[in-house]
């Protein structure tokens, strides 16, 4: 395109395309099921919109040049179809007269599509790990040396504690995951974990309050002997240590006394790239917020029994944490503080880790260098047939799966 051309925008839907007889059919190809699969109605009609006006792309639809199109008659019938991969299962999306189709183009779609074209927002995420233009991006800083790998020709790959996890228990696993395949639903997870998650969901639904404002201890679930948050419910003992798990974090919320112009960011990814690894590092924060100028790091756990051991070891995404603050990845240059928030049967308690230490910082290493150091060196991934088998949603997947696992 010429310097100073205006910007052209054109509008393409791709996958299996089908055209005869006056209709037009695109077959969406999903990588899991699509029974029960949530309805995108935006994208249902965006597609259907091109399908019943657009003509048929005849160039390479990666060509830096306006496409090419070729011309053929109207569709008086428009089709969307998808289709699972996982389970054969197919849905019919929509099926009308092209009217039918433009009438269901309206202002939702321009407003989606103006929200793309005039996106300026960068989320960093799991894509990063596949983005040819990561080393430049301005939302992933480069940090060589991260990892504490020396100049690898590895392929690049994103990592992060979940893939640490995943690796200690079966290295086949987290390829998988990796190669971002379909999930079967896992085997169901304990009382205390499903406890853990929904207190979890709590505290963070609190803090996306608008306006902002502290946690109270009235800002709890209820009733006290069975409630439900999202798609957890808890019920008896693990109910009530919930309730009050909640209602300690409000001695210890990061937005008590916070000021006016405080900043909060629940759920928060931050991202780095190690050129020297080839490696993007991703670590979904728990919250991460300002007062004033000082910016904080807060992870929260919950345990009914708090353990006493190795903080740094018991808890990597802080090893992790103390790491991005440290090589300012996090704000603050430097001095973003990393907070450990345990809500346990006895109390909140809530531990500052100096990220400014030598020793904290090379302890954190020390324990990311345990989990990162084997994954980085591995390029065949075994799997670890057996106990690893029971909870892990890819089995029908891996041909070495244990047997009865639905592999
Ligand atoms: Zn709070």
């Amino acid at each position: 395109m010429k310097p100073g051309a205006p910007d052209v925008y054109e509008e393409m839907v791709a996958d299996r395309r089908y055209a005869g007889h006056g209709v037009r059919e695109l077959r969406i190809v999903r990588t899991g099921s699509v029974q029960d699969r949530p309805r995108d109605e935006v994208e249902i009609a965006m597609a259907v919109g091109v399908l019943a006006g657009g003509s048929p792309v005849l160039s390479s639809r990666w060509d830096k040049n306006p496409l090419t199109l070729g011309h053929y008659e109207l569709p008086r019938l428009v089709r969307l179809v998808e289709i699972g991969c996982a389970d054969a299962s197919h849905r019919i999306l929509f099926e009308g007269t092209s009217e039918d189709a433009y009438a269901l183009y309206g202002d939702p779609v321009e407003a989606a599509l103006d929200r793309i074209i005039g996106g300026d927002a960068y989320r960093p995420g799991t894509d990063c790990g596949r983005c040819d233009a990561v080393a430049g991006c301005p939302a992933v800083p480069s940090v060589p040396g991260l990892l504490g790998i020396g100049r690898s020709d590895a392929h690049r790959r994103s990592w992060s504690v979940t893939t640490g996890r995943s690796y200690r228990r079966c290295p086949a696993r987290a390829h998988l995951e990796d190669l971002l395949l379909p999930r079967d639903t896992a085997a169901e997870d304990s009382e205390a974990v499903v406890r853990g998650k929904a207190v979890h969901a709590w505290i963070e639904s609190l803090h996306r309050r608008i306006p902002q404002r502290p946690c109270t201890p009235d800002d709890v679930p209820g009733p006290p002997e069975e409630w439900q948050y999202k798609k957890w419910s808890v019920t008896g003992l693990q109910a009530r240590l919930g309730i009050q798990m909640i209602a300690d974090h409000a001695l210890v919320c990061p937005l008590r006394d916070r000021p006016e112009d405080a900043e909060v960011h629940p759920e928060e990814t931050a991202a780095a790239y190690d050129p020297d690894a080839n490696v993007v590092v991703l670590a979904k924060t728990d919250l991460l917020y300002r007062k004033n100028d000082r910016w904080f790091v807060r992870e929260t756990k919950t345990a009914r029994v708090p353990d006493e051991g190795n903080l740094l070891d018991q808890h990597p995404q802080l090893a992790l944490a103390v790491l991005l603050a440290h090589t300012k990845v996090l704000p603050g240059n430097g001095h973003c503080r990393v907070e450990l928030e345990r809500l346990t049967g006895s109390g909140p308690v809530v531990t500052e880790l100096d990220v400014t230490a030598a020793d904290v910082v090379s302890e954190a290493q020390r324990v990311l260098a345990e989990y990162v150091t084997p994954w980085h060196a591995d390029t065949r991934y075994p799997a670890k047939a057996g106990q690893a088998c029971a909870d892990c949603p890819f089995t029908r997947w891996c041909p070495d799966a244990a047997d009865g696992n639905g592999g």
